[in-house]
């Protein structure tokens, strides 16, 4: 490809209106453009890069014994209605209805639509394993779209779903997916962690999330400092904390005026904040509340809160009447006279609390001598919390660190909620009818473009591992016009692309100053320099994106010493 016909419409500035520098450099490098509130167009460039990373994903996918197919963005409703999703999922779906009043969705995923599809087909466990992948636009109405390919509406996913006959197929399969997506981010260039994680809403049993390490994520995930645990914040599991004996006081109610918030309250009485329990009051979208008790310094984790609930995805603040027709005083909460048969969970930590303060569900009041164990009845003890830097990892005890990343991928085992769900069976080698034991398998596409130059970019823009580089190498004349150069420059440009190099001749008959500008901005991995010393003297110039370094090579044997350069790249 010559420069001079190739649309990349490079911006002088850093656009103001992206947060993000991953956001910046693909707008500025005339990579991509925004056409509405999160979604985007690809320009040459953008799209080049995206097909990398799609062909390297292909590429796994099918060595991992994936087939590749293609699926309908539309979707049915009927096929939602069956698996009970086109009302839990909520209002990330898009929804649409045709001209005959049928709804759609724009699929925000495809676990239903290709239950769907094996179902009528797949009749016996002699075709099973089977594991079915496509490459194509997702849409999800984000609450807050944002940080350009990060979080969009419209996203490109790499989705794999895997059909067995039993759960030890499953577990194999997902196994294999596991290893390929360690292959993918590797191959991309990208620093990254598979931690366990919560599998949330889409129901079934264990997963994990790949995670691109990164300040600039928005997950966060907890690392044990010593042995191999890590998980998600979310999923991250936490033991009690055993408090030091203290000999049980009574319960005794005090005045607390306004201290109807932990900060008040410790300031009231006086007390550390450890020795305090807050609460928390939600509701479902079917309005079921439910009270949540936790020390004063941790934070409830909604996703860990989630799984004690039925049926329900989000969780929303309590109404104030709600509370109080459950015996509960908002600001002055304590499990303690909350009427039977109201869902109230306690954190582990919470529960082992001795001679602690509570709410006493009156206003302007609190109880001191609480003693979880003796005092709180009817009351869920579990793991509820979100973990902190500094608790103690679940298998070895020792401390957490808190990284943030960016969740480029994530592998679920399904088991056979869907399959049962859609009555999608298989003859086993009994001739009984059973359910496909399934998972599923995505991969964000933008968003691992989107993480890679997160990780890898400098003061003057993107730099590329090869992999997945927009072009290899560029060949930039100093003076296009000098047709000296420009000759010397196409016979190197020649020379590359018979190697099966992808390369990039700067034609344009701009200053070399703004093309080179342009070469490091873009992040092209090797830029090779053609000026009047290759004229004169027969001296190839080659500049390493990443390091920076300079190389001088011959005319005679610069190709052999590129290729080497690029094989250490
Ligand atoms: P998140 O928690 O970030 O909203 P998710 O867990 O809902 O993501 P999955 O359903 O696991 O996402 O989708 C698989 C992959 O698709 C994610 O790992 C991520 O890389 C990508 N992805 C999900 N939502 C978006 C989005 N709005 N924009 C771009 N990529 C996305
Ligand atoms: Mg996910």
């Amino acid at each position: 490809m010559r420069a001079t016909n190739l649309y990349a419409p490079t911006l002088r500035e850093m656009p103001s209106d992206a947060e993000l520098i991953s956001h910046k450099l693909m707008l500025r490098g005339g990579f991509m453009r925004k056409s509405a509130n999160g979604m985007y167009n690809f320009l040459p460039l953008g799209w080049k890069v995206i097909k990398k990373i799609e062909n390297i994903i292909r590429d796994e996918m099918d060595k991992a014994g994936g087939q590749e197919i293609m699926m309908p963005i539309l979707q049915p409703s009927e096929l939602w209605e069956e698996s009970g999703r086109w009302a839990a999922y909520g209002e990330e779906m898009m929804r649409l209805k045709d001209r005959h009043g049928h709804s759609y969705s724009l699929g925000p995923t495809h676990e239903e639509m290709i239950t769907a599809l094996v179902r009528n087909e797949v009749r016996s466990y002699k075709q099973l394993p089977l594991m079915l992948y496509q490459i194509q636009d997702k849409f999800r109405d984000e609450r807050r779209p944002r940080f350009g390919l990060m979080r969009s509406r419209e996203f490109i996913m790499k989705d794999l779903y895997s059909f067995d006959k039993d759960e030890a197929g499953m577990n194999i399969s997902y196994e294999k997916m596991y290893k390929a997506y360690g292959n993918i981010f590797t191959r991309v260039g990208l620093k990254y962690r598979p931690v366990e994680a919560d599998n949330g809403a889409i129901g079934g049993g264990h997963s994990h999330e790949f995670t691109a390490i990164s300040d600039a994520g928005e997950s966060f995930i907890a690392c044990c400092t010593k042995c191999d645990y890590a998980a998600s914040d979310e999923k991250a599991e936490l033991k009690a904390i055993i408090p030091e004996n203290e000999t049980e006081e009574e319960l005794k109610k005090v005045p607390t005026p306004n201290a109807h918030t932990i900060d008040l309250l410790v300031k009231c009485l006086n007390i550390p904040i450890e020795k305090t329990i807050k609460a928390v009051a939600y509701q479902t979208e079917q309005d079921e509340l439910v009270l949540v008790f936790v020390r004063g310094d941790h934070d409830v984790n909604e996703a860990k809160v989630l799984h004690f609930v039925e049926n329900a995805r989000e969780l929303r603040m309590a109404d104030e009447d709600a509370i109080k027709a459950a015996g509960g005083c908002p600001g002055f909460m304590s499990p303690i006279g909350i009427k039977k048969g109201t869902k109230t969970l306690v954190d582990l930590t919470a529960y082992e609390m001795k001679n602690a303060v509570s709410g006493a569900n009156e206003v302007d009041t609190h109880y001191t001598g609480v003693n979880p164990k003796r005092d709180f009845k009817n009351v869920i003890v579990a793991d509820i919390r979100m973990v902190k830097e500094g608790d103690a990892c679940p298998r070895c005890g020792a401390p957490f660190t808190l990284t943030r990343g960016i969740e480029v991928g994530q592998v679920f085992t399904l088991g056979t909620k869907y399959s049962e769900a859609m009555k999608a069976t298989f003859l086993d080698e009994n001739g009984k009818d059973k359910p496909f034991v399934m998972g599923c398998y995505g991969i964000g596409v933008g968003r691992t473009m989107a993480a890679i130059i997160e990780q890898k970019h400098d003061e003057n823009g993107i730099i590329w591992p090869l992999s997945v580089a927009p072009f290899e190498v560029v060949v930039v004349p100093v003076n296009a016009k000098n047709e000296d150069q420009l000759k010397a420059a196409e016979k190197i440009y020649d020379e590359l692309r018979e190697k099966n190099i992808d390369a990039l001749l700067d034609d344009r008959a701009e200053r070399a100053g703004v093309k080179f500008k342009d070469a490091d901005l873009i992040g092209y991995p090797l830029r090779i320099t053609v000026g009047p010393k290759t004229v004169d003297e027969g001296i190839v110039e080659v500049k390493i994106r990443k390091t920076g370094d300079i190389k001088l090579f011959n005319m005679d044997n610069y190709l052999s010493e590129v290729l080497k350069v690029l094989e250490d790249l």
